[in-house]
């Protein structure tokens, strides 16, 4: 699950939409770096969750994508006879995730990620029409368990994970290891797109932890970016900073919304997010619901209670 269309806000974000690609076939993005598009596009997921394979003589496979026979045949074909060692989660949103079982199952790959987390937010954002993708797993145990900093190499290749939670509590980006004069390879996974806006939805989306996962992003040097879904971009510091300035204005807006009178995340929806897709309604509102928490962590809002969509909202 990625993203959230449709802003009447003033934005700093200019938003990038055009992707070469044709399913299933692999595109070399750069010296050791191939993407496979999956076939599950949706409004939540662009074109579909991008997969990449790292490496030259033996491949890891940054995220798997959903459960899809086409799609995991694809990777296999593109790893040709090189040994797929590794399978490596950005996070556990099904799309990433649901491909997984399969793909083991074909290599017998190490697994590396974040693994399994608690959430610790009482708040509860999701409607029944959430979308696809919205689900984590919460209890994944993979072979390799990575932290921040944590190195993960082998063969020619070599990452280092970042935790960048927000989008969720699991997730990590990835900076591989340039090759002289090569491009600085950052894979943001979900955390930063270019096509769109991360959705970060309460209670495994956190708005204070995803702002200060921009910053991290903010205080490096990396040349481009491979996300988990859409087309590469460039600079990902700046991409990372024109998204917290964004979130900054969504967050006064949502005050002013309701220091005017809205009382109601549905209220503020309807206010900020004039003209939505009808079918994103339910993301607008976790987002919205995400900046609440945030606003009410910093105490700028009093609620009665956890906060739900259903929360009679007022300005402290
Ligand atoms: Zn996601």
């Amino acid at each position: 699950m990625a993203a959230l269309q449709s802003d009447t806000v003033a934005s700093p974000l200019a938003f990038k939409t055009t992707m070469d690609f044709a399913y299933g076939v692999p595109r070399a993005m750069a010296p050791g770096v191939a993407r496979i598009v999956a076939n599950n596009p949706s409004p939540y997921t662009f074109k579909g969750t991008n997969t990449y394979l790292i490496g030259i003589n033996s491949i890891a496979v940054i995220d798997p994508g959903p459960n899809d026979e086409a799609h995991t045949a694809a990777i296999l074909a593109a790893a040709g006879d090189r040994k797929i060692t590794h399978i490596i989660l950005t996070h556990t949103h099904r799309d990433h995730y649901d491909g997984l079982a399969a793909l083991l199952a074909a290599t017998g790959a190490k697994t590396a990620g974040y693994g399994a987390y608690a959430v610790t937010s009482d708040t509860h954002a999701r409607p029944a029409s959430a979308g696809e993708g919205a689900h984590t797993e919460r209890n994944w145990r993979p072979d390799i368990v990575l932290r921040e900093g944590d190195e993960l190499a082998h063969g020619d290749w070599a990452l280092t994970a970042l935790h960048t939670p927000g989008h969720t509590p699991d997730h990590l980006s990835f900076a591989l290891r340039p090759i002289a004069d090569g491009p600085r390879v950052l894979f943001p996974g979900d955390h930063v797109m270019a096509w769109n806006t991360s959705v970060v939805a309460p209670p495994e989306g956190r708005m204070a932890d995803y702002l200060a996962s921009l910053e991290k992003l903010m205080a490096r040097d990396d040349t481009i970016a491979f996300p988990g879904h859409g087309g590469q971009y460039e600079t990902p510091a700046r991409v990372a900073k024109a998204y917290l300035i964004h979130r900054r204005m969504r967050d006064t807006a949502i005050l002013e919304a309701i220091r005017h009178g809205a009382t109601s995340v549905e209220q503020v929806v309807a206010q900020i997010y004039k003209g939505l897709d009808p079918r994103l309604v339910g993301a607008a509102s976790m987002s919205v619901l995400a900046h609440i928490e945030h606003q009410v962590e910093r105490g700028l809002l009093t609620v009665d209670g956890p906060l739900s969509l259903a929360t009679v909202l007022s300005a402290a």
